[in-house]
């Protein structure tokens, strides 16, 4: 396990890339960013793209962004309009189990003035999946982010809208550039660790058959750029960009954060990050006990690359908050899944808590071998 000499970033996490000075591919975007990207060059490039998309126009809208009605979405889609001057077609996949104050952002995002179409995937076939997808890889939302990411693609080609605006590259953001890409296409999107491709048969399990997973088929990308569409990522264009920025900015616009936040249970970005569903906050625990690394671990790096902490503060609360989750979501969620709790620690231990990097104290808890921030390595360990 080896840590960016900048950040807290661990090459555990899939698809993360480190240069030879050993600096991961995000530390080395936000000092790019501030140093050597020309963001009026960018915005330019961007004025451009939009020109393109309306004079592209098949007769309807201009843009496709696939909104949760979160901070980035709202950031996305009023810069789209008001900045870019595109006719936007708003694309939601509704979760399941949706929190009143995800509801109450996507209404206020519509309500700014704006068409929308909202997906929603087959509650029967989803909780399904999830719990298909906890036992097959650990990762209870994968399948859930096929839909979420798919629909705004198939809507745009469906109905021939040249543009998709995503917010995140979420390589750029976490470091994880092997499956993301560096540039601005949102075509990658789906060759990230998750989506791997994003073909719907991963689902076709359990008797669930591939004609009922078409919202979890992204069109072929081929097929996409030979009908004249682009995707491109705003945060690779927009200097502004940022969780915090696009936080302030959705707020005075009239996002709401969540009501039961609690900043050492959730982290910093949670409050007005992934506040559309409590899974947002179950998973990030299981990933910490596959990687070694989760929420806290990206929203420390986050702070440590804009200055806001130094990375020996950062090592602390990382130390002491990360993989937290509260037992009343670890309940909510296994309830979901139909599965007990006593359960989910069972499969937890035999499959997914990687032994290399926790050990069980004498109490029985798992806790970490490793120091956040400090290399270990985790091959020594006689297992
Ligand atoms: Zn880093």
């Amino acid at each position: 396990m080896k840590y960016c000499m900048k950040c807290l970033m661990p090459d555990t996490r899939p698809d993360m890339e480190f240069n030879e000075n050993g600096i991961c591919a995000a530390c080395v975007f936000a000092e790019q960013s501030r140093t050597e990207i020309d963001w009026e060059q960018k915005k330019e490039e961007l004025q451009e793209i939009a020109r393109w998309a309306r004079e592209n126009n098949n007769g309807g809208y201009d843009c496709a962004i696939g909104v949760s009605g979160g901070k980035d979405s709202t950031f996305q889609a009023l810069y789209a309009r008001d900045e870019l001057g595109l006719n936007c077609l708003l694309v939601n996949c509704y979760p399941d189990g949706i929190t009143e104050v995800g509801k109450h952002n996507l209404e206020n995002l519509v309500n700014h003035g704006f068409d929308m179409v909202s997906w929603r995937p087959n509650p029967k076939i989803m909780r399904a999946l999830m719990r298909f997808s906890f036992y097959e890889y650990g990762n209870p939302v994968k399948p859930s982010e096929y839909p979420l990411f798919a629909v705004t693609y198939q809507t745009a080609f469906a109905h021939r809208i040249p543009l998709i605006i995503q917010g995140e590259n979420p390589g750029l953001t976490l470091g994880s550039t092997k499956g993301y890409g560096k540039n601005g296409n949102a075509f990658n999107i789906a060759m990230g660790n998750t989506l791997r491709g994003g073909n719907a048969s991963d689902w076709a399990v359990d008797g669930i058959e591939l004609k009922q997973l078409l919202l979890y088929q992204f069109p072929d990308k081929e097929e996409m750029e030979k009908s004249n569409i682009r995707a491109v990522y705003l945060q690779f264009y927009v200097k502004e960009w940022s969780p915090d920025h696009n936080a302030e900015f959705s707020v005075a616009h009239g996002l709401l954060g969540r009501k039961d936040y609690d900043w050492r249970r959730m982290g910093k970005y949670s409050r007005y990050g992934s506040v559309d569903s409590d899974f947002q906050l179950f998973n990030p625990m299981i990933k910490y006990y596959k990687f070694g690394e989760s929420n806290w671990t990206e929203c420390y790096s986050k702070m440590i690359r804009s200055g806001e902490i130094n990375r020996m503060e950062a090592m602390a609360a990382v130390r002491k908050w990360d993989g937290y989750c509260d037992e009343e979501h670890i309940k909510k969620c296994c309830d979901y899944m139909e599965i007990s709790v006593d359960e989910f620690w069972r499969v937890m231990e035999k499959k997914w808590i990687n032994k290399k990097l926790f050990k069980k104290d004498e109490s029985g808890k798992w806790v970490p071998r490793f120091t956040p921030g400090v290399d270990f390595d985790e091959n020594s360990v006689g297992i």
